[in-house]
């Protein structure tokens, strides 16, 4: 068994704070541990006594961590401690290094554990950015930000609204009211739109083309980009785009540029779609696949392109192992 700790702290005493509160934190517990939620077998919170209006315990409860046996109690209070506070341990039975995770105000508790670094992948459609991402996040205990992902979900909001793409006033009037998110749970990125899970859905071809329409758009761009610059700048994580290590976070401590041939790229996006259950045509696939490049390529606002400083990756003759590889190779020459 290992006991895994972690904190962070809330901006005001308010239920609804404090249920947000729990489940990032979490949420972010258990990705960055590859827990899976039947593998905790209790959490203990306590909260600093300037926290009146909710139980932690029942807000855990809510987000869905329901084996685990929970309990809240309150803090003595301590000069000089950090205001509006709440700490965790979770009793988990798994034989694993732990990563604590310590958020928002909270991180000043522990330094050492809490230096955010970010690393950009971008890349054409099936270069298998999404892939090594994935691993990557995975081996470092980090996120990973499927930002084409939240792309698809703007389109498939203007898809079943019936909307011309094309049309940024319509599409705008579109997506003002809805709601983009993204949650991350036992290690997977669940894309929602306006509060449901749409992750499979997305996938589909034929909103693979409306993304690619809908983020030339450069209203939706910067919406998208803030959003994603929000979760980059409060946490490590593995970014993948087309535009992260030029746009989204010029600053990025690690750019890589992901390339493979057409062919390679089609084949590895069947195989996918494939495997995920869904029915696709492969010359189809392939057309799709170069029409959306030209077209990401060629917008005006955060076109697909290579930062000057990013390292380029023809994955074409590689496999995904090889690749995870190379980046990490890389990464160790500069650490
Ligand atoms: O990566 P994925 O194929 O899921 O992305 C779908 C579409 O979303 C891309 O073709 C691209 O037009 C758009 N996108 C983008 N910027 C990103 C990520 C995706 O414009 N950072």
């Amino acid at each position: 068994m290992v006991v895994i700790r972690g904190a962070t702290t809330i901006a005001k005493d308010e239920k609804e704070e404090i249920r947000r509160a729990v489940k990032e934190l979490l949420d972010q517990i258990v990705n960055c541990n590859g827990l899976i939620r039947d593998e905790i077998m209790s959490i203990v919170f306590s909260s600093t006594s300037d926290i009146h209006s909710y139980y932690p315990a029942a807000a855990a409860r809510e987000a869905g961590f329901v084996s685990a046996s929970l309990f809240s109690a309150m803090e003595p209070d301590i000069e000089g401690g950090l205001p509006l506070c709440i700490r965790v341990m979770l009793f988990v039975q798994k034989d694993i290094l732990p990563r604590h995770i310590y958020l928002r105000e909270a991180k000043v508790l522990r330094k050492d554990l809490t230096t955010i670094y970010n690393i950009a992948i971008d890349g054409p459609a099936g270069s298998g950015k999404s892939t090594v991402a994935e691993l990557l996040a995975k081996e470092f205990g980090i996120l990973h930000l499927d930002t084409g992902a939240m792309y698809r979900a703007c389109a498939l909001k203007v898809l079943q609204a019936g909307v011309d793409v094309e049309d940024e006033r319509a599409v705008l009037d579109i997506l003002g009211p809805a709601t983009i998110g993204v949650e991350f749970a036992d290690g997977k990125q669940i894309t929602l739109l306006d509060g449901k899970d749409v992750s499979v859905e997305i996938r589909l071809p034929h909103v693979s083309m409306a993304a690619s329409a809908v983020s030339k758009h450069p209203s939706v761009r910067l919406h998208m980009a803030e959003k994603q610059r929000e979760i980059a700048h409060r946490m490590s994580c593995v970014l993948d785009g087309r535009d992260i290590g030029t746009f989204v976070l010029p600053d990025a401590d690690f750019k890589f540029f992901l390339t493979a041939s057409p062919e390679v790229r089609a084949r590895r996006r069947y195989d996918e779609l494939v495997a995920k259950g869904l029915s696709v045509d492969f010359a189809e696939l392939k057309e799709e696949i170069v029409r959306r490049d030209a077209q990401d390529a060629g917008r005006a606002v955060a076109p697909l392109k290579q930062a000057e400083d990013a390292i380029l990756v023809d994955t074409s003759d590689m496999t995904i192992e090889e690749v995870v590889a190379f980046l990490k190779n890389k990464m160790r020459e500069r650490i």
